[in-house]
């Protein structure tokens, strides 16, 4: 994968081979730009984009967020086709069950704001619900939505069909190739280094998923990205389970579910998040998990215990912990720092990195290229 001599320059360097710098690579190659490259330190999906559940949900807090993974999906779908690469794209929707009042005036508030954004979802019986999740334990459920364009990617294979669109165009990855400084002159970026040489560049897309922080700095930006445990656990195959059920989120319970190999994932947005001491995860971080917390998790696994009541005979197969980045305001960045011109960043995904990187990789391309985002996303601005 990885080419074999770094150019002395080149107009737009994209830091880190997740799907954010992945996606922003291809939409980089698909505007033109043809001399772009991506510098990884490890192996492209190494950090957080490998263990990734991949959830693709459409609806968001607002319409153009909502856009960005709209145009996510229709990436993930057309992408096969246009690279022959697989991207794991599967349509089987989303349900939002709920098992309160407040809860279910939440889920129809989402169905009106997704009918508003153009997304489609309806309101369907607990019986329905049931029909679409027949393990579920409906006993407390009062009401559902259904969301029928949502789903999942293989988040690997996503980027691999990513990549092989941006080299096609002419782009170049260099794995094992880490940047250890960036290089500015008058608040602009002009070069970086890396670990294989020195490249002059004339800007930088910084797609380093959790490490952004610290690599924010070396432009003297601030990025304000937090690392924390992440967690879902996988079962072995389940009898009851066949072909692909859509993704259920229990949101008054914490917890997500879907099909995974003939058996159950299932994960959590817990009430407390375990941060992570920044320092424990290094350069090397690659293709690595954190160990299982049974302790943390088992007030989820509770939960999912009586939401699914399989689980009770399933064989564990692991109980996956990864590690994500977060802001403290939940949202991402998106677009040029404010303190070094030419410096843009793509990071801090707060756990929809992969729903919105196809449609985020394009917005900041865009940006780099024409010196603004394609719709307003004041919002996700760092500046
Ligand atoms: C358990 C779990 C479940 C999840 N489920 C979902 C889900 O259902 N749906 C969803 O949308 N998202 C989900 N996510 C979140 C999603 O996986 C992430 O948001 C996304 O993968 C982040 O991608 P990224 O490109 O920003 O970062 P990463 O994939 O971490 O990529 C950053 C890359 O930058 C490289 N790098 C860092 N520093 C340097 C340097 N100095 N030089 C060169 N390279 C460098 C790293 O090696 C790394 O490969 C989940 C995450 C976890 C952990």
């Amino acid at each position: 994968m990885t080419e074999p001599q770094l150019p002395s320059h080149s107009s737009v360097v994209v830091i880190g081979g997740g799907i954010m710098g992945c996606s922003t690579l291809y939409h980089l190659a698909k505007e033109g730009v043809k001399d772009a490259i991506l510098l990884e330190r490890n192996k492209l999906t190494s950090g957080t984009t490998w263990h990734s559940a991949a959830q693709v949900r459409a609806l968001r807090s607002s319409q153009n967020l909502t856009d960005l993974i709209r145009y996510s999906v229709s990436l993930y779908k057309s992408l096969e086709e246009e690279t022959g690469q697989l991207t794991g794209w599967i349509n089987k929707g989303s349900l939002s069950i709920a098992t309160n009042q407040e809860r279910l005036t939440f889920i129809k508030r989402q169905e009106s704001l997704a009918k508003l954004f153009g997304v489609k979802a309806e309101s369907i019986s607990v019986g329905e619900a049931r029909e679409r999740w027949p393990l579920m334990n409906t006993e407390d459920v009062i009401g559902a939505v259904w969301s029928p364009d949502d789903g999942r990617v293989g988040p690997s294979d996503l980027c691999a069909a990513l990549v092989k669109g941006a080299k096609s165009r002419g782009a170049k990855i260099f794995e094992d190739t880490g940047v250890t400084a960036i290089l500015t002159k008058d608040g602009k970026i002009y070069g970086l280094e890396t670990t294989r040489g020195d490249i002059k560049c004339d800007a930088i897309a910084l797609c380093t998923g959790l490490w952004s922080q610290n690599n924010a700095k070396l432009a003297q930006v601030e990025a304000p990205v937090w690392a924390c445990e992440h967690f879902y656990l996988l079962t072995e195959p389940v009898d009851a389970i066949q072909g692909n059920l859509p993704t259920l989120s229990d949101h008054d319970n914490h917890l997500y579910c879907r099909d995974e190999s003939g058996g159950l994932l299932v994960g959590c947005f817990e009430p407390f998040g375990k941060a992570i001491d920044p320092d424990r995860i290094g350069e090397n971080f690659e293709f690595q998990l954190l160990p299982e917390d049974w302790d943390h998790f088992e007030p989820m696994m509770m939960n999912a215990l009586h939401r699914l009541p399989c689980l009770e005979d399933a064989g564990v197969k692991m109980l996956l912990n990864g590690p994500e980045s977060f802001t403290s305001d939940g949202s991402f960045m998106l677009g040029e720092s404010a303190e070094t011109k030419g410096l843009f960043l793509g990071c801090g995904m707060n756990s929809v990195g992969v729903a919105t990187g196809g449609g985020a990789g394009m917005a900041l391309a865009h940006c780099i290229i024409h010196g603004h985002t394609p719709m307003d996303l004041h919002e996700v601005d760092p500046k």
